[in-house]
Parts: structure tokens; C-alpha cells; sequence
């Protein structure tokens, strides 16, 4: 494909106005896919009626060396890639044998049913990770508290500003970066981002490193729940909405795929075979 002849749909004005899924058709289609590929679902939560599930594979080799990952999207409900590209990661097979997974593909169901970022009332729930408000936060937490840590957690979003993909990095221990590797696999399905500043930050060829301290932010997004209580690297994957909506997808499950075979990579796991997207 020649990205470079990829425009956007100018069709975002304010807000994102491009394709929408029906949250209950999805749901269905997620339990089809769940059951089919070895997933065991968990409820925590409800979203208007919804379920809020979380998902997970156990490692087709059981050790305690496995590599722990978490997956999350759909906290924004106008933004359908990431629950559709949550679909297909559990639809993908076979992940490497020491990769152990949790899938929690949409967070806020009812607002994905509306096009709608916040909850029923009004709130962003990925500014509500700190003393939570929303009930949807307050399950969301207390089912993470009960979890032991990742090794790495994927926060999946869309903007609709944005000019191609990009991230957000969180690694406060300096461990390896898989930024770089995440960026240079997703550029051949998708057109970065490549200004300078995103959303008011100083980015590098779709790169961002956020230099706040969580303690200094009231309004924590899950991202900073994670890597202050549950992870110590991780990354919020931004798809750019105002492209076509099968891009954005296959950006989104690119981007997780590598980072996860880089890491088992780096781990000194062998990887059993390149993936292959399904
Ligand atoms: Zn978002």
C-alpha cells in the first residue's frame, strides 16, 4: 500500500464524526471469538446495560517466567478501532507459547453504543483513576487490585486531531524501549505522526515521553494507575480517526503485536514463529 497517498477524511470537525459500531452487535461477536479461542471472560463492571468484561488466555506453557500482559480499550466510545482491534488480537493465533493475556476491549460500552467519549454522565472515565467517581472507575480498580502486575500494559485510543499513529511511552526504570520498534512496524500500515508537538507535548517520529509524576496530576487517565500500581512499562497507542477505519485497526493490533514479541524477544524467550495477522 502507498501511504503516502492516504488522505485524511477531513470529515472530523470538533469531534470525531467518522464510522460507528453498535456496541451489542460487537458484544456478541466478542463472546463468539472469546469462547472459540480459549479466552475465559470475567465480568466487572456495567456500562448502560452493557457488560464490562475482562478477558484472559493462560499461556499455552505454564511458568511462572511467563510474560504478563494487559490489554485495554474502548474507554472512549468514539473511539471504535480499539475494540474492534481488540477483537482481532483475540481472534489471533498463536501468540508466542510464554505470553500469558488480559483483554479488557471496551471499558465504556454504552458510550461506544452513542459515539459518546465519557460515561451516561457525563464524565471521562480516563481522567477518573484517582480517587474514583464513576462506578465504572471504582470495578475497574477494585478488579485491578486483585490482579497481580504486568510486565507491560496497551492502552488502545483514536484521535481525531491527529496527522498518522503515535504513543505514549511510560518506562521509569529505563528497560528497553520498544517505542522505536512499535513505530517503525506500525509505519508500514499506517502514516505517523511526525510533528514535533502533540496534544501541547514534545513528540519525536511519533513518539512521546510524558515527564509528569502521576502524584502531581489529579486527574489520573488509566495509564497512570497502571504504571503507578500495576506495571512498570506500558504504552497508550493512539490511532489517528480521521483515516480509514480498517487502518486504524490493523495499526492498533501491529502496534501491540510487535511490542509483545519484541518484549518476549528481549526477555530471552524464544518466539515461535513470526505473527501473522488473522
Ligand atoms: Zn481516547
Amino acid at each position: 500500500m502507498n501511504l503516502a497517498a492516504v488522505q485524511k477524511s477531513g470529515k472530523n470537525q470538533g469531534r470525531y464524526l467518522g464510522e460507528t459500531i453498535r456496541a451489542g452487535e460487537w458484544l456478541e461477536k466478542m463472546e463468539f471469538t472469546g469462547a472459540r479461542n480459549g479466552w475465559t471472560g470475567e465480568l466487572i463492571a456495567k456500562s448502560e446495560n452493557f457488560p464490562v468484561k475482562a478477558w484472559h488466555l493462560p499461556a499455552r506453557v505454564p511458568s511462572p517466567g511467563n510474560l504478563r500482559v494487559y490489554i485495554s480499550a474502548g474507554i472512549h466510545g468514539d473511539e471504535p478501532a480499539g475494540p474492534l482491534a481488540a477483537h482481532d488480537l483475540m481472534a489471533f493465533t498463536p501468540w508466542p507459547d510464554n505470553v500469558e493475556l488480559w483483554i479488557l476491549p471496551c471499558l465504556n460500552p454504552g458510550a461506544l453504543e452513542h459515539n459518546r467519549r465519557e460515561n451516561a454522565q457525563g464524565l471521562d472515565l480516563n481522567r477518573d483513576f484517582r480517587d474514583s467517581k464513576t462506578h465504572e472507575c471504582r470495578s475497574h480498580v477494585a478488579w485491578l487490585e486483585r490482579q497481580k502486575p504486568w510486565d507491560i500494559y496497551f492502552c488502545l485510543h483514536e484521535d481525531w486531531e491527529s496527522h498518522g499513529f503515535y504513543l505514549y511511552e511510560q518506562n521509569p526504570d529505563d528497560r528497553p524501549s520498544l517505542a522505536e520498534w512499535i513505530i517503525q512496524e506500525v509505519g508500514k500500515v499506517c502514516p505517523i505522526d511526525l510533528s514535533e508537538n502533540i496534544e501541547g507535548r514534545t513528540a519525536h517520529n511519533g513518539i512521546i515521553r510524558p515527564n509528569i509524576h502521576p502524584l502531581e496530576r489529579p486527574d489520573w487517565p488509566e495509564a497512570f494507575y497502571l504504571i503507578s500500581h500495576k506495571s512498570r512499562q506500558g504504552y497508550t497507542l493512539e490511532a489517528p480517526s480521521d483515516f480509514p477505519l480498517p487502518m486504524r485497526v490493523r495499526a492498533l493490533t501491529t502496534a501491540v503485536l510487535a511490542g509483545i514479541h519484541r518484549l518476549a524477544g528481549l526477555c530471552g524467550h524464544p518466539i515461535p514463529g513470526q505473527p501473522v495477522q488473522a
